[in-house]
């Protein structure tokens, strides 16, 4: 034996001790049969098929999750036909039915000629990666979310009311149909805080929202808190009629709901006032239109007594 030969062997062994040790697993493919030339054995740790399970790439079309199975062979196919490195991020089915993500990264090996004659690869276990980026996304969509709640209610803030009425206004301008605007505002609500704590008061708010928010709406229909213990109604493709019999409703419910607030000027129970508004949404009314009448009618619910609605 030449000493190149020796050292080769040497070589050779200190690579497949490498390749085998790592927790990347290689594996190579030749092109013209699409069998596994090679896949290291700690492919079993990893999915639990033993290493000789590995025959063709079937084997490895058939282990793969059927949701990614088509986006993922169509791109590797491609990429190789085309004598493209490439990776492409999958789940793996295990041998107990379960899934793990993997990221397979690609080298295409050509022969002389420039034919592809291998693929040669790693496969990497990335679900603690992707387990890391679907917390990221959750909290991103919960914080999506909480930017548009009021922190104490959990109804809608002022910022998605704001937006909500416009792209209801942009849609009433192309359907051609009315919006509505009701603005409540809890009566002596002052009193409610100095008889009973501002504490207890923050719990009133709460059950009003709880009580407004469940006086059937509809799924478009909006409540939000516009501020201290004020809220809105937005209520699409509604007529005054219609936003008229909402108002009553809410007005009911909160009869029914029988909240004691025996410091109010108006009765017993706790009470809210309302102003009603409504309008075919167009160029030369602007939504500002509808707060402004709903709040304008609601200061005149106020002045008449309280405890009523007032809608023209
Ligand atoms: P009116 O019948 O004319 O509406 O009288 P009112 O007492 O309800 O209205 P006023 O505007 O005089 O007082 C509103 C009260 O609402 C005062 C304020 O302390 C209270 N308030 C506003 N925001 C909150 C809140 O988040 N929690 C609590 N507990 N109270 C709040
Ligand atoms: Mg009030
Ligand atoms: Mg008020």
């Amino acid at each position: 034996m030449s000493n190149d030969t020796a050292a080769m062997i040497v070589d050779s062994a200190v690579y497949k001790t490498l390749l085998e040790s790592t927790l990347a697993i290689p594996w190579k493919i030749d092109w013209e049969t699409l069998r596994f030339a090679y896949i290291g054995p700690q492919i079993e740790r990893l999915l639990g098929w033993p290493q000789g399970s590995w025959l063709s790439i079937d084997d490895w079309v058939e282990r793969m999750h059927p949701e990614d199975r088509e986006r993922v062979v169509n791109f590797c196919v491609a990429q190789s036909k085309a004598g493209i490195d490439h990776e492409a991020d999958y789940r793996a089915l295990k041998a107990d039915g379960s899934y793990v993500w993997i990221r397979d990264v690609v080298h295409v090996v050509r022969d002389d000629d420039g034919e592809v004659e291998s693929l040669i690869g790693f496969m990497f276990d990335i679900s603690e990666r992707k387990q890391t980026e679907e917390r990221l996304l959750r909290l991103q969509r919960e914080l999506e979310a909480l930017s548009y709640q009021d922190g104490l209610t959990g109804a809608a803030n002022r910022r998605r009311l704001d937006a909500v009425l416009e792209t209801e206004w942009a849609s009433g301008r192309r359907s051609g149909r009315p919006l509505s605007l009701i603005m409540l505002d809890i009566d002596c609500f002052k009193q409610y805080n100095d008889r009973f704590g501002h504490l207890a008061g923050d719990d009133c708010l709460r059950r009003v929202v709880e009580v407004v928010g469940t006086s059937a709406l509809r799924p478009r229909d909006l409540l939000a808190r516009f501020g201290g213990e004020e809220f809105a109604l937005v209520l699409p493709e509604t007529d005054r009629d219609a936003a008229l019999r909402v108002a009553q409703r809410c007005r009911a419910l909160i009869a029914e709901a029988a909240i004691a607030h025996p410091a109010s000027e108006v009765s017993p129970l706790l009470t809210l006032s309302m102003g009603v508004a409504t309008a075919l949404p167009s160029d030369v009314v602007a939504p500002t239109w509808l707060l402004e009448t709903a709040d304008r009618r609601l200061y005149r619910a106020k002045q008449g007594g309280r405890d009523r609605i007032v809608a023209e």
